[in-house]
């Protein structure tokens, strides 16, 4: 479900020095936005995203650009990302900087299909479902996802970055948790499961914070990705074994359909971050279409939801006859 959404966007700036910031003209251009506006040494300081700063280094990355396109040389990423047609301008005193915009709008597509989930779930789930609080709590994570993604691509700084890489492996976990609600519903059978359920969910929590944590200390970009990734395929494979057992016991129903559908878009979205390609019109790059792939996941994840709740209502009804 949004499993792969964050999954892979916590794959995106991996490697930081790139080939088109360790080229000399384009540190010796960079310097001069360092004298000329004053911005910052620190590569990835909050100045760097607002309209003067921006848009010098932005020349300079297309300086540099044309200068490699000119000795056919294959376009170069700086600091870990392509370089991309952006938006910049300045409304009065407040700078707007919109520097992936492909990315931007998608993300909010993302958030407009988590609203969905968030109405839907709201209204066509009674509210003694046993998962009811669960479903409702990912789309409030989803929220927080979509929104830090964003951001993140209008102003990457050090902040947005951590707040785009927190929130996605955020949703991760919380996957994973649900995974384990759904497919277990001993979990919620009795006060005593109860009792261990909400423990195992602190558990996760726990781990989730001190993981945050110890990013936050050192941050390891090649650690999070396996460890969100690792989780991602163990809820992947969680909901596979759920759907075979169902099929094999013969409950095959449509719900299990919409279910492989969401494991196939997160698959697909996958496959878009693994191709990594210079942008499109220097506006659609591997990570946007990516981000454009999982809009539907949100909205299928709710009809999955909906129809799991009337099945199990009408189950428990047939067994009470
Ligand atoms: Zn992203």
């Amino acid at each position: 479900m949004i499993i792969f959404l964050a999954l892979l966007s916590v794959l995106l700036p991996v490697a930081y020095g790139s080939q088109g910031d360790s080229f000399a003209f384009f540190q010796d251009c960079a310097t001069f936005c360092r004298r000329d506006h004053d911005c910052p040494e620190f590569k990835f300081g909050y100045a760097w995203t607002t309209s003067p700063c921006f848009q010098c280094r932005q020349n300079c990355v297309f300086e540099t650009v044309r200068t490699f396109e000119a000795y056919g040389w294959p376009i170069p990423q700086f600091f870990g990302k392509w370089p991309f047609a952006s938006i910049a301008f300045d409304i009065g005193p407040l700078p707007i900087v919109i520097q992936e915009p492909a990315s931007v709008v998608f993300s909010l597509l993302n958030l407009w299909a988590v609203t969905v989930l968030h109405q839907k779930i709201n209204d066509d789930i009674d509210d003694d479902y046993r998962l009811k609080g669960v479903w409702l709590n990912y789309a409030r994570i989803g929220y927080l996802v979509w929104i830090a993604s964003a951001v993140f691509h209008a102003r990457d700084f050090w902040l947005t970055e951590y707040l785009d890489y927190f929130a996605a492996c955020g949703v991760v976990f919380y996957a994973f948790f649900a995974a384990v609600s759904f497919t277990l519903p001993v979990l919620q059978s009795n006060i005593k499961a109860i009792k261990i359920w909400l423990t195992f969910a602190a558990l996760l929590l726990g781990t989730y914070l001190f993981h945050v944590a110890s990013l936050l200390l050192s941050m390891d970009y090649g650690h999070n990705m396996t460890l969100c990734i690792g989780l991602s395929i163990i809820t992947a494979v969680i909901y596979t074994l759920w759907a075979v057992r169902e099929i094999l016991q013969g409950r095959n129903r449509p719900s299990i359909t919409i279910l492989f559908k969401i494991l196939g878009v997160g698959l697909g979205a996958a496959l878009f971050e693994v191709l990594d390609f210079p942008p499109i019109f220097w506006t659609f790059d591997a990570h946007s279409l990516f981000h454009a792939a999982t809009i539907p996941t949100p909205l299928l994840l709710a009809q999955f939801a909906i129809a799991e709740a009337d099945y199990e209502a009408k189950a428990k009804k047939h067994h009470a006859i």
